[in-house]
């Protein structure tokens, strides 16, 4: 039973209680009085019922009697009031969110399921439409919590303005909320209500004297396309929002099974890179670096591949994005730093010369608080020499996270490890930030090596970044070499080192170690033939 019922139940029961008494304490003083006239002697019974005595007698009880009703009335009135009052404000607590005064999760549950009733019983469609505003965290965390509350509150008078009465918006969450589209005929009046709300949403607001402004994505299900169950049709519309977000926000997706399966995919995937660390399913695999201009082999870059149970060898396209969304890389980058300096133990040095060992950072690797301590930390238990570690950041995280790349990289480059920017040409690198970084190699994009020179659009880029690199001052390595033609392009340009399945391929632990030790002691004059599969590889 509902807490607001059982109130008035209680209230309306002491009402009976209270009446009651008051009923039967008037009859007992009716009877003894009655009793007591009874007894008296004859005289003194004549006496009492003189006329004026009567009068006065009968008009004193009257008055008593209604006064003692007025009072006791205005009383039940005054604690039913109470009561009620108490009722309304239990239910403001338990049905409505405090900030916004809109329907909260348990009351928008109740109107869920009553219009999926209502839309069963007459056949009409119906619509649950999850919306959450893009960036809000960064607004909360910038502005302050009063500023977000503030936002959510206008955010949420929006809301209602624009929707139907016999709709509902629930706060749902932090900056989530759900819209009930009651019941409805016609499905393309869905995505008009969407453009609606995302056209109200993305107005600025007007937060402390300044102009916020957010948007919002929205995903949507229909009943009964995408379920008969509010359970289904809520899980429907939240997967059909982060669609949404995917799409960068400010937007609408409405829920399809393609979108259903790409998410049980996820999840599925999810829970494999969960255990794969514990079931020891990653593996490291090094491809050699080497000078082109006399065959010598000065470094290896490590590159992590999942060996899933069910998929074979996976690269790291098809995982690592999840691991950084999931926070699985900590973990697995602390193993791949460790794993890759164990192994780093085992190779002979080359002529002397200790190898270079390139391991690559991912965006939340790059950014996490601890890096150059856990950085020196494995410097210091592994032994490793700081100037033979190579750490390889994307143009892509570097741009990302430009505030904090410069400090950041100035701090790892004075633990004495080297620098590279991986990937290079393929993002959109601002030189003159490029100056003002303590970087000391950039790696050619894969694509560009492998279109030239016959690509006269890629050879003219890798000319470029050639030329750029010598005038600044920069070291190079060109990724996914794969032909003789390519070195001698590379070579002819003034780029000396490389790397690609032209060289060797990526090898495991033993393979390396193999292929190190299979090395002449005194490099050749010049590059063999081709002797490697001819297929180009792509680099974490
Ligand atoms: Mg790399």
């Amino acid at each position: 039973m509902k807490p607001s019922a059982t109130l008035q139940k209680t209230a309306a029961s002491r009402l009976f209680r209270d009446g009651f008494a008051v009923w039967s304490t008037s009859l007992g003083c009716a009877l003894l009085a009655g009793g007591f006239l009874w007894l008296l002697p004859n005289e003194l019974f004549t006496h009492l019922l003189a006329p004026a005595h009567l009068t006065i007698g009968l008009l004193t009880g009257l008055f008593g009697l209604a006064s003692g009703s007025w009072l006791r009335q205005r009383q039940i009135t005054h604690t039913l009031q109470i009561h009620r009052d108490a009722s309304e404000k239990y239910q403001r607590l338990a049905f409505y969110d405090q900030l916004t005064g809109l329907p909260n999760r348990s009351l928008l549950r109740d109107r869920l399921e009553q219009y999926l009733a209502e839309a069963k019983r007459f056949d009409h469609l119906m619509g649950v439409v999850f919306l959450d505003l893009d960036r809000f965290k960064y607004i909360n965390d910038s502005m302050g919590h009063a500023a977000g509350d503030a936002l959510l509150q206008m955010a949420a008078e929006r809301m209602q303005k624009c929707l139907r009465n016999n709709d509902t918006v629930a706060r749902f969450a932090g900056d989530e909320f759900v819209v009930v589209l009651s019941g409805f005929r016609d499905l393309q009046n869905v995505p008009c209500i969407a453009q609606k709300l995302l056209r109200t949403l993305a107005d600025p607001y007007l937060v402390n004297g300044s102009e916020v402004f957010t948007t919002a994505s929205l995903g949507i299900a229909i009943y009964p396309d995408d379920g008969t169950s509010a359970e289904r049709l809520m899980r429907n519309a939240d997967t059909a929002m982060y669609a949404a977000k995917e799409a960068n926000g400010n937007t609408y997706r409405l829920f399809s099974q393609e979108m259903d399966r790409k998410l049980s995919l996820r999840l599925e995937m999810e829970t494999g890179l969960r255990q794969a660390l514990l079931r020891k399913e990653f593996q490291l695999l090094y491809q050699p670096q080497f000078d082109m201009r006399d065959g010598q082999l000065i470094g290896v870059e490590a590159l992590v591949r999942w060996n899933h149970p069910g998929k074979g060898l996976l690269t790291p396209d098809s995982f690592i994005q999840l691991a950084e969304e999931t926070g699985i890389i900590a973990p697995l980058g602390e193993w791949i730093l460790g794993e890759a300096c164990r192994q780093w133990h085992l190779w002979p040095q080359i002529n002397g010369r200790a190898l270079r060992l390139a391991i690559n950072l991912t965006s939340r690797q790059f950014k996490h608080d601890c890096l150059v301590a856990d950085i020196t930390d494995l410097l210091e238990t592994t032994g490793l020499p700081a100037d033979c570690l190579e750490l390889e950041i994307t143009e892509g995280t570097l741009m990302q996270h430009a505030e904090l790349a410069g400090p950041l990289l100035r701090e790892l480059k004075a633990l004495g490890v080297q620098l590279s920017i991986d990937d290079f040409g393929s993002g959109y690198f601002s030189l003159s930030y490029l100056q003002n970084l303590p970087i000391d190699r950039l790696k050619i994009d894969p694509a560009f090596v492998q279109g030239g020179p016959g690509d006269k659009g890629h050879a003219t880029i890798v000319t470029t970044i050639i030329d750029l690199a010598r005038n600044m001052n920069l070291e190079l390595i060109a990724e996914g070499v794969e032909s003789a033609d390519q070195i001698d392009f590379l070579l002819q340009k003034g780029c000396h080192t490389g790397q690609g399945y032209y060289f060797a391929e990526p090898l495991d632990g033993d393979g390396i170690s193999d292929f190190i030790a299979s090395l002449p002691a005194k490099p050749p004059e010049s590059m063999s033939s081709p002797s490697m599969c001819s297929t180009g590889t792509r680099t974490l």
